[in-house]
């Protein structure tokens, strides 16, 4: 955004402002409207004025019993007021995403002045990558900026389809994403050993890629949440009716075997906080992973487990933390996860560089008070996964050659 040259200049900028809506419609977390921010405010500053698409939610699932697209629901209407308060600019609203309302509302636009347009995806030519729809939005403006890095693995009209009609001297990224890169950077180039990946959830089938990445990147990889089971299993252990993904045992040998190969150190919870159902429990008993009676399933990393986690946390110079040690959202279940995120905190403190990525241990960071202490929370989990992965990430690529794959 440096070389560029904003005064009397109509910029596209495509941002994520998909922030969660209460049942009145009233935003509960403005986070992705002030990541936005730092961009907005130099383009203003500089001359410029702008027009910014966005998605809302998912309105191409949610329609009425006629079919039709809850237009309100789903409007980013709902944004106006709170960007007009945190900018202190003129923000106007346009009801459409194309078309010549839209046209005359970017036309009628000032220097300073910003237009919000309708949730892109009110449009099935979004999610498709129509070009049509892509020039459309893209004859509205003379400089392209990218910066919802939360969708840049996605090869929409918005995030990427339209940057074909831009040249390269008139496209770019914006701060946010520049951060997001800035910051993967530190784990893909060159990172401060120990590198200690921790990585929980429930399913290894959506990590599988993220792990045959790391085992040459890491040198030790914590592992935790519902996944941990399915590697038990792999090894022989009775692990009850903790969650097992069958068809994924044979890749847990596999990735076991790779990380010996590799030399990386796969750390297995050595034992669980169980339950017989799958439901809160205060005290829960602890079982040795791989040795949980058959009437019970593994919801938490145990003490011991914990332990050394934090052993292996605290040593570590460069951390990157995907995905809970347990079911958090149950309190009884929740002490591994909120654990591993002070360990992570007090190991920044210490010096090392962590990256959260990912919705649920940002939701497990922020739900520990200690989003603060760590260095970087990344906005897009499934983007910031994809780009860790090595994987296509179109929204980088229409704007930057070294991103295509
Ligand atoms: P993911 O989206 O893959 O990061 O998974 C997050 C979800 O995994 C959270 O909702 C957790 O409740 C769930 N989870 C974590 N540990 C377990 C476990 N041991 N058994 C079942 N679900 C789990």
């Amino acid at each position: 955004m440096q070389h560029l040259e904003f005064k009397d200049k109509r910029v596209l900028i495509r941002v994520d402002f998909n922030v969660p809506l209460d049942e009145n419609l009233q935003i509960i977390d403005d986070t992705r409207i002030r990541a936005a921010l730092p961009t907005l405010r130099h383009i203003i500053k500089e001359g410029g004025s702008v027009l910014l698409t966005s998605h809302l939610g998912r309105p191409e699932k949610d329609k009425d019993d006629n079919g039709r697209i809850k237009r309100h629901k789903y409007s980013l209407v709902h944004v106006v007021d709170r960007l007009q308060k945190l900018l202190n600019c003129p923000v106007h609203f346009v009801d459409d995403t194309k078309g010549q309302g839209v046209i005359y509302a970017a036309g009628a636009l000032k220097p300073g002045e910003i237009l919000i347009l309708e949730n892109t995806r009110f449009y099935s030519e979004e999610k498709r990558g129509d070009k049509t729809f892509a020039k459309s939005l893209a004859n509205l403006a003379d400089i392209y900026i990218n910066d919802a890095f939360g969708t840049a693995h996605r090869a929409h009209a918005s995030t990427s389809i339209v940057a074909e009609f831009f040249e390269p001297q008139n496209k770019t990224f914006g701060r946010l994403i520049n951060k997001e890169l800035e910051n993967a950077n530190k784990l893909l180039v060159d990172p401060s050993q120990p590198f200690v990946s921790i990585l929980g959830g429930a399913k290894v089938s959506d990590k599988i890629l993220l792990i045959e990445r790391l085992v040459d990147k890491v040198d030790t990889i914590i592992v935790g949440g519902g996944m941990a089971y399915t590697f038990f299993k792999a090894m022989g252990g009775h692990v009850g009716n903790s969650l097992v993904e069958e068809d994924k045992v044979e890749l847990a040998k596999t990735l076991m075997e790779k990380a010996k190969h590799a030399n990386t150190e796969i750390i297995l919870p050595e034992d669980s906080l169980c339950a017989t159902s799958f439901a809160n429990l205060d005290d829960p008993p602890s079982y040795p992973s791989d040795a949980i009676p058959t009437d019970s399933m593994g919801l938490d990393i145990g003490p011991k487990a914990i332990e050394r986690a934090r052993q292996v946390i605290s040593e570590a110079k460069t951390i990157f933390w995907n995905g809970p040690m347990g079911v958090f959202e149950f309190p009884g279940f929740a002490n591994g996860t909120l654990a591993v995120a002070q360990a992570v905190a007090t190991a920044t403190k210490s010096g090392a560089y962590s990256l959260i990525g990912g919705g649920d241990s940002v939701a497990a960071i922020n739900q520990s008070g200690l989003a603060d202490e760590v260095s970087f929370i990344s906005t897009g989990g499934g983007a910031m996964l994809t780009l860790l992965e090595g994987g296509s990430m179109p929204g980088l690529a229409a704007i930057d050659e070294n991103y295509k794959r």
